[in-house]
């Protein structure tokens, strides 16, 4: 792999060197490169009406979710070229150490949000006899708390690339984080009326902030989000059954983009062990394949926040 890179690199220089004059005209505009779309909606709640002074590119904007992204040679250029550069940090982004150095700027300001959590970044957590290597979980967005920090940091380092603006940048920030901070209450008031604590996810599990930041507990088919993890075993199915079970659930969860299968196998076997109550499968959105057509189509992160906090209502039996 790494190999590879370097002779991408190489290769990459020689394009450079010829055409220096278009990718100087091609690349300029983009000051800020985000690596994913909560990012993407961030910085623009903190630019405001400044939005089109500065250039803001989103890497993931097609729809591939931060676990399969890889960045072509434009995204490559667009990092070695910009004033600020927001990733992730996880297992995901292995790729960005190798193009940070190989494309040193002293002007670029990086943040890495794992970084920025420091110890409060969490470890996905082993479910089942699952054989499980220690990840941070990457699904950083995915509180609201979170959200809260990483937009001062993010506030911050735009005040620095335009100095003269910091103030305005300051002042949307404040005002984008009473938003977050008044649905985090929400979720907040929710999950005390809950009548359970309990969820159960038959999928893949990205949203381990989530859950901790209100004392939540939770039964998922596998304990991380990578997309090697896509059958589950019958073992899996039963524990899930009984859990079901168990707890007197409603609500089966399953993340965007999934097929449902484990959900529906999970009802049916707890049908077959005589389990009588109503079972309904549904959608918690995790954000992590979001375009940024959605986004200029009115999709976003409180939007997504705010509908994801009624299916969790529903699911912890939140009465009014
Ligand atoms: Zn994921």
């Amino acid at each position: 792999m790494k190999r590879k890179l370097a002779a991408f690199f190489a290769a990459l220089t020689l394009i450079l060197s010829s055409f220096g004059v278009f990718t100087a005209c091609s690349v300029e505009k983009t000051d800020i490169v985000v690596s994913i779309f909560p990012e993407y909606d961030w910085v623009m709640n903190i630019l405001g009406e400044k939005k089109s002074d500065l250039g803001v590119k989103l890497l993931a904007k097609s729809g591939a979710d931060l676990h399969n992204f890889q960045p072509k040679s434009d995204d490559i250029l667009a990092i070695a070229k910009c004033k600020l550069f927001i990733y992730v940090g996880g297992e995901s982004d292995e790729w960005v150490d190798e193009v940070l150095a190989e494309n040193p700027n002293s002007d670029r300001i990086t943040i890495n949000l794992l970084e920025v959590l420091g110890e409060n970044a969490k470890i996905e957590e082993p479910v089942g006899d699952e054989d499980h290597e220690e990840e941070y979980d990457e699904h950083v967005w995915l509180s609201l708390k979170n959200a809260q920090i990483f937009v001062d940091e993010i506030a911050d380092a735009i005040g620095k690339i335009d100095g003269e603006n910091a103030g305005t940048y300051t002042e949307n920030a404040a005002a984008y984080k009473a938003k977050l901070n008044a649905l985090d209450e929400k979720y907040l008031a929710a999950t005390e009326k809950a009548e359970t604590k309990t969820l159960l996810f038959a999928d893949r599990f990205p949203f381990r902030y989530l859950v901790d930041d209100y004392g939540l507990s939770y039964f998922a088919a596998f304990s991380g989000c990578s997309a090697a993890n896509s059958a589950a075993s019958l073992d899996t199915i039963v524990r899930l059954a009984d859990k079901l079970i168990e707890h007197s659930l409603n609500t089966i969860l399953i993340i965007e983009g999934s097929d449902g299968s484990i959900a529906r196998s999970v009802i049916q076997t707890a049908k077959d062990k005589g389990y009588t109550g109503q079972v309904e499968t549904k959608v918690l959105d995790s954000l992590q394949a979001a375009t940024i057509k959605e986004y200029e189509s009115g999709r976003n992160y409180l939007a997504v926040m705010e509908s994801n906090l009624s299916v969790l209502s529903a699911a912890l039996k939140v009465s009014d």
